[in-house]
């Protein structure tokens, strides 16, 4: 019986779990995701949020939103190549391919979907991905979906890239070679070293792939890592999220038009799933707009980072290389680490713990997410709480 199968096969994946205490709870936030959250009517200073800009409660996008259901309804009604695309998809995409500095841009319905739409609608079993080992998981599993022949390379190091790249191309045994890389690797910070992996791109005809979705809205005064480089007509595929920086939901693809031309008739979540709602389309367009035409945001995202960091290391504590407002703070052993984010919580800052196998053993952490919408006090409180903890168990 099939059912029981599934039944015995779930009781004890879960229960083994459980026994190795990894079985994650997840915490409910009753109310909105703001800089304060509350969380088992506990309120809590949030440090755990990708919202960099504060736009997913921003008063202007909400209004947006709201406008946008008075005026088209909930859902888009189709997906966009029956007759889901709405005018306010289409005026997305145009001001999405301004903002990146492309000729054009397609939306998705997620930054994890556009990974799955794009890259098999351009690289199949014939080819090869030579991907930076540090790659998102939406990364990874676009590229499985493709069939293409996947080459990690080790974080971040350029001559194991050439190597690699220069190996793939001799053999003769690819069609075409890409390269994909986070702009901005979310678990510690850094960012890509775009130039150089350019170069490499050039020399070897590699087609190349971005996922900024943690740069977007923070790094190149908020236009993101390519921009940060001026590599904006260098780089094939610029992929972004609209659900970090920009605080809504959607991802995107920016790049040539042609390219553009064929993902809407070949990648399939473009074709097969719904389009995105008029109030995520109407919101996010005001977000990009509102990103656009304004640093002070950006700018206080930065200056916030910077304080954190800077009142953290002050105590002692590693804060690892971070280049962004993304702020580890590195514990090492992995039970102290969880000991260390529960504590956090007890005294009223939110801030998760990250361990081994999402980052290498031993390199336990907190990973911090200033916003541009906490104040000053706010991060002071952390910081004071960050100090109290440190003290109590022995870490700084
Ligand atoms: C968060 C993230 C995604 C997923 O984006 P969503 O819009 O949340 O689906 C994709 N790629 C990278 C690199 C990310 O960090």
């Amino acid at each position: 019986m099939l059912e029981k199968i599934l039944d015995r096969f779930l009781e004890e994946n879960l229960q083994a779990l459980r026994d190795q205490g990894l079985y994650n709870e997840i915490d409910v936030v009753e109310g909105a995701n703001g800089t304060i959250i509350q969380i088992k009517g506990k309120e809590l200073i949030n440090l755990s949020s990708n919202n960099y800009l504060g736009l997913a409660t921003n008063e202007k996008l909400k209004r947006v939103a709201v406008d946008a259901v008075h005026e088209y309804g909930v859902g888009a009604g189709a997906v966009r190549t029956i007759n889901g695309t709405l005018d306010l998809h289409v005026e997305l995409e145009r001001k999405l391919a301004e903002f990146k500095g492309t000729e054009a841009a397609i939306s998705y319905q997620s930054g994890f979907n556009c990974n799955m739409a794009a890259i098999s609608a351009v690289m199949d079993k014939h080819d090869a991905i030579l991907s930076d080992q540090l790659n998102h998981a939406s990364i990874i599993d676009g590229c499985r979906l493709s069939k293409a022949k996947i080459i990690a390379y080790n974080h971040s190091d350029m001559d194991d890239l050439k190597r690699k790249a220069e190996d793939a191309v001799n053999s003769g045994q690819y069609k075409k070679v890409m390269v994909i890389t986070d702009g901005v690797f979310s678990m510690d910070g850094d960012i890509a070293k775009l130039p150089e992996i350019i170069e490499i791109a050039k020399q070897f005809d590699l087609i190349t792939y971005v996922d900024d979705a943690h740069g977007s809205g923070v790094t190149g005064k908020g236009k993101g890592t390519v921009k940060h480089f001026s590599l904006e007509s260098e780089v094939d595929f610029q992929i972004g999220t609209l659900s970090k920086a920009v605080g809504v939901v959607g991802g995107y693809v920016a790049g040539k038009r042609n390219l553009i031309d064929w993902l809407k008739v070949r990648s399939r979540p473009f074709l097969f799933s719904t389009a995105l709602t008029p109030a995520d389309v109407a919101a996010t367009s005001a977000a990009i707009e509102l990103i656009a035409n304004s640093s002070e945001l950006v700018e206080k995202l930065w200056a916030n980072g910077d304080y954190l960091k800077a009142g953290l290391k002050d105590l002692g504590f590693n804060i690892g290389n971070s280049e962004t407002p993304i702020t580890p703070c590195i514990i090492g052993d992995e039970k102290l680490t969880q000991q260390f984010s529960k504590r956090l919580i007890e005294e009223g800052v939110y801030a998760k713990s990250i361990v081994f196998p999402t980052v290498p053993k031993g390199t336990g952490r907190i990973r911090n997410m200033p916003t541009a919408a906490h104040t000053k006090e706010m991060l002071d409180s952390c910081i004071a709480i960050y100090e109290k903890i440190g003290k109590e168990l022995g870490v700084i």
